[in-house]
């Protein structure tokens, strides 16, 4: 039998399972977190339940599969649970490596270890909830700095101003390497905490840095950049409410200083230049003037990276495939070693794995179907290779001292999660702990069972 191994039930290794398991072959998809979703279920703001219900229903078809098999609570990686090469001596036709970007950017700077300093994944992944970031300290304080102009920095300045049950935050600081013109949030994400911005700083802060973007032909008058990004700021009437919602743009990070208790108090950053390059784009160039700002907390949402205890080989991107220079947009799909210069047959990489922090949950699967489709494609002209069957990796797994959830378990939790919801008057209600999930996996299969062994004990008199 040919099967072919999927690592990562995010949306890209579930849509790339379904995929595959539309073309008749057997799929195990092997998943770090005891639930499938990824970042559509970890990272997704709590509150776009919506969108999240649906995804949901989506993921929940493709594991109704029958020739879908889930595997969660298994890590995959040279670090790990099981090693690549562990996988691979279960005889997979193929593997297809859907497991996200793990690894988190930060820059390097003195000082990062201290306390309150956290990068954007992790964070995120604790407030919605994900074992274990969902018990470690993210504690967050009055003045808070997050480091980067995407949708990922201003879902998480949402959770600070209006969100978090713990909110404490005075004021919280977007800080921009460029100008108001590279700001990469959409419009419908800034909606939701533009109330908490004031005009005047803002039209403050783009008369500070206008002069320098001027010099790249960059127009940053208030109208521009009001009609550009913040609609709502346009009013003559608009009202600001507190917490604060502020801007620093043409600054980079240099230095974070702690207190005595090493927590942070401050973060250094140098003033930039703003310079034209080549291709028409932008780059910032630090000048010596520095800055210190009082924060007690700093975020860095400036991308993630692909993890690197995989033990798969890394590219600048993601994990690496084989650059074809003549056709450099043209995406690669089929893992390469740049230093043997060959290509890891049958091994391949689909959504954020392969292009890390790049795109929506439809952009992740419409990468994940192209790459499955490559990788039927090998399976297909494969010769046959005899794959472990579900019940055989099962064992073998649980004979390697795992517990893999199975998705009889995963009913079982949405079952007991819908249970606990019903008890305590939540719309929905999720677990944050894998120690509580396995207990009320376990529970609920209990319970689906005590009333068989209560029939068989009544016909017995
Ligand atoms: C904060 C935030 C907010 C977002 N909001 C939106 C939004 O509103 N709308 C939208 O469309 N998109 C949003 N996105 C983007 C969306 O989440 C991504 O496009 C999508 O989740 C990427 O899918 P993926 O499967 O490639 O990676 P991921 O979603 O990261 O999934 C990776 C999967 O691999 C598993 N895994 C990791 N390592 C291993 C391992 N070693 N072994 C086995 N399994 C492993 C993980 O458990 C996970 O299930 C958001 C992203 C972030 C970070």
């Amino acid at each position: 039998m040919k099967g072919v191994f999927v690592v990562g039930a995010g949306p890209a290794g579930i849509f790339a399972s379904r995929q595959i398991a539309l073309a008749g072959y057997e799929v195990s998809l092997f998943n770090r977190d005891i639930k499938p979703g990824g970042l559509a279920e970890y990272g997704i703001y709590p509150l776009k339940e919506k969108m999240k219900a649906g995804l949901r229903k989506q993921f929940a078809q493709v594991l109704e599969m029958p020739n879908v098999h889930y595997f969660g609570h298994v890590q995959v990686g040279a670090a790990y649970d099981l090693t690549i090469d562990e996988l691979e001596a279960m005889h997979p036709a193929a593997i297809v490596f859907a497991c996200g970007a793990q690894g988190t950017r930060k820059l390097g700077l003195p000082g990062e270890d201290a306390k309150g300093v956290y990068a954007a994944k992790d964070f995120v992944y604790h407030y919605n909830q994900l074992p274990p970031y969902a018990a470690m300290d993210f504690s967050t304080g009055r003045r808070i700095a997050i480091v980067g102009v995407g949708n990922v920095a201003i879902d998480i300045a949402r959770w600070l101003l209006e969100d978090s049950p713990d909110r404490q935050a005075e004021n919280v600081l977007v800080i921009a390497r460029r100008g108001p013109l590279e700001i990469k949030f959409d419009e419908k994400e800034i909606e939701f905490v533009e109330r908490h911005m004031s005009r005047d700083e803002l039209t403050g802060e783009l008369l500070r840095v206008s002069q320098r973007c001027a010099r790249c032909n960059q127009d940053v008058s208030p109208e521009k950049i009001f009609e550009r990004h913040f609609l709502h700021l346009r009013n003559a009437d608009f009202a600001t409410i507190p917490p604060r919602l502020s801007f620093r743009f043409l600054s980079s990070p240099t230095a974070i200083l702690p207190d005595a208790n090493g927590r942070i108090a401050a973060l250094e950053v140098a003033e930039n230049n703003l310079i034209l390059k080549d291709d028409g784009g932008t780059a910032a160039v630090p000048t010596p003037e520095r800055v210190a700002i009082a924060v007690d907390t700093l975020i860095f949402a400036i991308g993630d990276r692909h993890d690197a205890k995989i033990g798969l080989p890394m590219g600048p991107e993601g994990y690496a495939t084989e650059p074809n220079p003549e056709r450099p947009r043209e995406p690669h799909f089929e893992i390469w070693n740049p230093e043997t210069r060959c290509t890891i047959r049958g091994h391949y990489v689909v959504g954020w794995a392969r292009q890390a922090s790049t795109g929506l949950v439809g952009i992740a699967r419409h990468d994940a179907e192209v790459g499955a489709a490559k990788a039927i494609e090998f399976v297909r002209n494969a010769p046959e290779c005899d794959t472990l069957a579900a019940p055989e990796i099962l064992a073998w797994l649980e004979g390697d001292g795992l517990r893999p959830i199975t998705k009889t378990d995963l009913a079982l939790l949405a079952r007991a999660e819908e249970r606990e919801a019903q008890v305590r008057h939540l719309a929905s209600f999720k677990f944050s702990d894998n120690g509580t999930m396995y207990k009320a996996i376990a529970a609920e299969r209990a319970r689906m069972f005590a009333p068989r062994v209560e029939e068989c004990r009544l016909s017995a008199v």
